[in-house]
């Protein structure tokens, strides 16, 4: 049995440690990927990679995802209203270029150190519908740890907690699924496809109810049912679900790549960094599902020990995580 501080521990350590491994093979072909590197090993004994061409990226950092989490887990922690604009404020004073953040994330929150006051209107300032990348979702993990006892709570809190920068309905529809297999993870003994994929079902027909096409993330959830069904590699269900930026590729992804490899924290991230794409969200997202459920000692030392951080290290952020704990265990 984990106990509940363990998969607190487990789902904001196994996001950072997703993020780390993802970020060294961002953007890169599943194909490139396993030529350069045979094994998980091989790529955390790494030092340095190649960054599009210009500069090295360091092995052992960690992207936005990891830096907009531990915002959310902040906010959650500071701020008991709830308030989205403070949310984007504290993603404003956090934020540092070399996290390789979206660009349409970026200029909101540059815009927003000038025009506190316009927040609003920032959420649009790129795409005049809102972005429907991945960038809302791949934050929401403390969400789904902090209201796990309440799916309601958990979905309307992560759309809220999204809309400051990702305002297209299907972005929110995936901040909501992403909180939400969180949140179930952090509360169940045993995984049951159903009982992942029926919450979130129900949670899209709401959405149904507003007039908003949620197709997209119901075929998903047909093609996660079958391809479990038929237990299809992550490698496999890669191009039916997708490994882009776009939230209802990305985050249908990492629950595949979580229920596929329901008994291992090290099967479903590697799994998720080996399919390409964008592999730092994806195994982030899928690092947050499965430690919450194994709990932190699912995470091999080895890799902890990998983080190169001088601010946010392990210790920060399992502290974080047990400052949450504190705050929300009742
Ligand atoms: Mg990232």
């Amino acid at each position: 049995m984990v106990d509940l501080q363990s998969r607190f521990r487990g789902c904001l350590l196994g996001g950072m440690i997703g993020d780390v491994v993802g970020a060294v093979v961002e953007a890169e072909t599943p194909e490139y990927i396993s030529k350069r590197f045979a094994t998980m090993e091989a790529l955390l004994a790494t030092d340095s990679v190649e960054e599009f061409a210009t500069s090295a990226w360091k092995v052992g950092r960690f992207t936005d995802d990891t830096q907009m989490s531990l915002s959310v887990a902040r906010w959650l922690l500071e701020d008991p209203s709830r308030s989205p604009s403070q949310l984007l404020g504290e993603f404003s004073r956090s934020y540092e270029p070399c996290r390789r953040y979206g660009p349409g994330t970026e200029m909101i929150l540059k815009l927003y150190r000038d025009h506190p006051q316009q927040w609003r209107e920032l959420a649009t300032a790129m795409f005049p519908h809102g972005s429907y990348g991945n960038g809302g979702a791949m934050r929401v993990a403390p969400i789904g740890l902090a209201f796990r006892g309440d799916l309601k709570k958990v979905a309307e809190t992560a759309k809220d907690s999204c809309r400051v920068t990702h305002s297209h309905p299907l972005a929110l529809q995936g901040a909501a699924m992403q909180a939400m297999a969180v949140a179930i993870a952090t509360s169940i003994t045993e995984v049951s496809v159903g009982g992942f994929v029926d919450p979130v079902r129900r949670m899209l027909n709401e959405f149904e109810d507003l007039l908003q096409d949620t197709s997209k993330f119901t075929t998903a959830l047909d093609r996660i049912e079958a391809g479990l069904g038929l237990r299809e590699t992550c490698l496999a269900m890669s191009t039916l679900l997708g490994t882009g930026i776009e939230a209802f590729e990305a985050v249908p992804m990492a629950m595949y790549c979580f229920l596929r490899h329901p008994d291992s924290f090290v099967d479903a991230v590697t799994a998720a960094v080996f399919i390409g794409g964008d592999t730092d969200t994806i195994a982030s997202m899928t690092g947050a599902i499965a430690g919450a459920f194994h709990g932190c000692r699912s995470i091999p030392t080895a890799w902890l020990q990998r983080v190169q951080e001088e601010t946010y290290t392990v210790d920060y952020v399992g502290n974080l995580a047990d400052q949450l704990f504190e705050a929300f265990a009742e």
